[in-house]
């Protein structure tokens, strides 16, 4: 079709730091999120202004159409689906438990009981850790930021972190993250770029159209490796 969204400036609502989606490498914010939408943006001829909310600020801004766009590793889920619009998948992902480094004693979600265990607001791991602790009998404590939830766990407030498994592995890899992780990946959900309902057709369109292109000309693959590849 036309090109809509040719030359228009969209405003794209991130995560703070998020490894390796969203981070400063030296002294820009970068990360597969961000290279991808500035990739899609050259692509299909648009611009971006990319703001650093928080995930939960990110979806909030977005509701109250302040932003364009949440492109936060956001997973498309049936809930959010009420109040968004995703662009086509561009990650498969999911969710893992991790524990401190030294723990020997949890080994299941059964030894979580009568712990705490922390998560980012408003995230599906958030969500994944309230439904184990109904179950378990633990409690969840929400940080904004996934730093935050991750010290709750190395300093020995909350016994677990609940987060997607990407940005475990990498911190965990990069030794940034002094974290192990003892149980399987779970929770299998997918990242798209969410709009709110309704709202931006066309920035989904050429978000789709740029992934598309991007994916057949190998630049998708070069931003992943550029993270997760073997040299990264
Ligand atoms: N994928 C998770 C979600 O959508 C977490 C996203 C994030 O923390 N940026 O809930």
């Amino acid at each position: 079709g036309t090109n809509q969204a040719q030359g228009k400036t969209y405003t794209i609502a991130t995560d703070t730091t998020w490894a390796p989606f969203e981070f400063e490498r030296d002294g820009e914010l970068r990360g597969i999120d961000i290279d991808l939408i500035n990739a899609i943006a050259e692509n299909q001829g648009f611009s971006v202004d990319i703001k650093v909310l928080g995930f939960d600020g990110a979806l909030a801004a977005v509701q109250a159409g302040q932003a364009d766009a949440v492109m936060a590793g956001m997973s498309i889920t049936d809930e959010r689906k009420q109040i968004f619009d995703f662009s086509n998948p561009y990650f498969d992902s999911g969710i893992q438990m991790a524990i401190a480094e030294n723990n020997e004693t949890i080994k299941s979600y059964e030894d979580l009981a009568g712990q705490k265990v922390s998560a980012k607001n408003g995230t599906e791991g958030y969500d994944f850790a309230q439904k184990l602790a109904e179950q378990h009998g633990f409690t969840v404590t929400g940080f904004q930021d996934a730093a935050d939830a991750y010290t709750d766990v190395t300093t020995g407030n909350s016994v677990a972190v609940f987060d997607d498994y990407p940005i475990l592995a990498y911190g965990i890899a990069t030794g940034n993250v002094k974290l192990k992780t003892v149980t399987p990946q779970t929770q299998a959900s997918s990242y798209g770029m969410g709009v709110k309902k309704g709202a931006n057709d066309e920035l989904l369109t050429q978000f789709n159209e740029g992934l598309k292109n991007l994916i057949a000309d190998g630049t998708y693959q070069a931003i992943l490796d550029d993270y997760l590849g073997e040299n990264a």
